[in-house]
């Protein structure tokens, strides 16, 4: 079984992105992100902790914004940021608060700041084959299962979950290479058994080891999105023992999807630069 290390992919990214910030740099560009925390939340802090230090060795400039869960500040930095030609980038943290959802605060970041693809209009641009940055997380299951030069015009994908920022973007980007891509939620019959089916499987539940060697033909390839504080530590959606024996690759957790997903906000954050 090969294991797909997203560390190394990331630090791949990374020298290339290194690059395009040195292109920037010649040019009076220094790419900027801005971070909104939208309120006090140590599980969304120490997940900006993990970009400013990504940025940090990149040479990406970071601003943080941590608010104090008002829905109005919110709405006034949002706004003020996308206004803000000095930032190229825009990410807002969840949780959210008040009764504000991610399609409403997404809809005031504009589409060419979008690097987390949270703006509606961002998703709906990528849909229909039109250039958009697509939800990192998504895109960095594309760039793994790229980079591991994993076949995807004609295989069967399946992506377990269905949600607006792994699940379907990354439904989206797998049918846009010709896989043929099976979405799965919480009402799906027989799940095993259609995982069981596919050549590359997507976790993207949310639930500690859901995904056994049951839902995994051999050889398969399988990445593993979930990310699950428990007793134990982070773990995964998928049962990673089990499916060793079964799966022909899988991206660990963590060191998979994770440090991938951070260096691609950074290189979408570069490239939004103007890279
Ligand atoms: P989410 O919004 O909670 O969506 C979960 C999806 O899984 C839903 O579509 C849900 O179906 C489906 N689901 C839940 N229980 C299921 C079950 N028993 N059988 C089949 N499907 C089931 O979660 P998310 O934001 O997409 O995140 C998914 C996972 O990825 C989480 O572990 C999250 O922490 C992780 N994540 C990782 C990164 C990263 O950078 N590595 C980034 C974002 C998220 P319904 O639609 O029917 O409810």
């Amino acid at each position: 079984m090969r294991l797909l290390d997203g560390r190394s992919m990331a630090a791949d990214i990374g020298r290339a992105v290194v690059d395009d910030v040195e292109r920037l740099a010649a040019t009076g560009v220094t790419p900027t992100l801005a971070v909104v925390l939208p309120t006090v939340d140590e599980a969304a802090r120490s997940y900006v902790r993990v970009i400013e230090r990504s940025a940090a060795k990149v040479g990406v400039a970071c601003a943080v914004h941590e608010l104090s869960g008002d829905p109005a500040q919110l709405i006034d930095t949002v706004d003020r940021l996308a206004g803000d030609p000095s930032v190229h980038g825009m990410i807002v943290q969840t949780p959210l608060p008040g009764a504000l959802t991610a399609a409403e605060v997404g809809a005031r970041v504009p589409v060419g700041k979008d690097v987390d693809g949270m703006n509606p209009l961002s998703l709906g641009q990528l849909a229909l084959g039109l250039p958009a940055f697509a939800p990192a997380t998504a895109a960095a299951v594309l760039e793994i299962l790229t980079r591991a030069e994993v076949p995807l015009a004609g295989a069967r994908a399946c992506v377990i979950g269905r949600s607006s920022v792994v699940g379907k973007p990354a439904a989206l980007l797998l049918l846009a290479e010709n896989a043929t891509v099976t979405v799965c939620h919480s009402r799906t019959k027989d799940l095993a058994a259609v995982a069981h089916e596919a050549d590359i499987v997507v976790a993207a539940v949310g639930r500690p080891k859901m995904v056994g060697s049951g839902y995994v033909r051999p050889g398969a390839v399988v990445i593993d999105v979930g990310t699950n504080w428990t007793d134990a530590g982070l773990v995964g959606d998928v049962d990673a023992d089990a499916v060793a024996s079964v799966a022909g690759a899988l991206t660990p957790v963590p060191g998979g999807v994770g440090p991938v997903t951070t260096m691609l906000l950074l290189r979408n954050t570069v490239r939004a630069a103007g890279a």
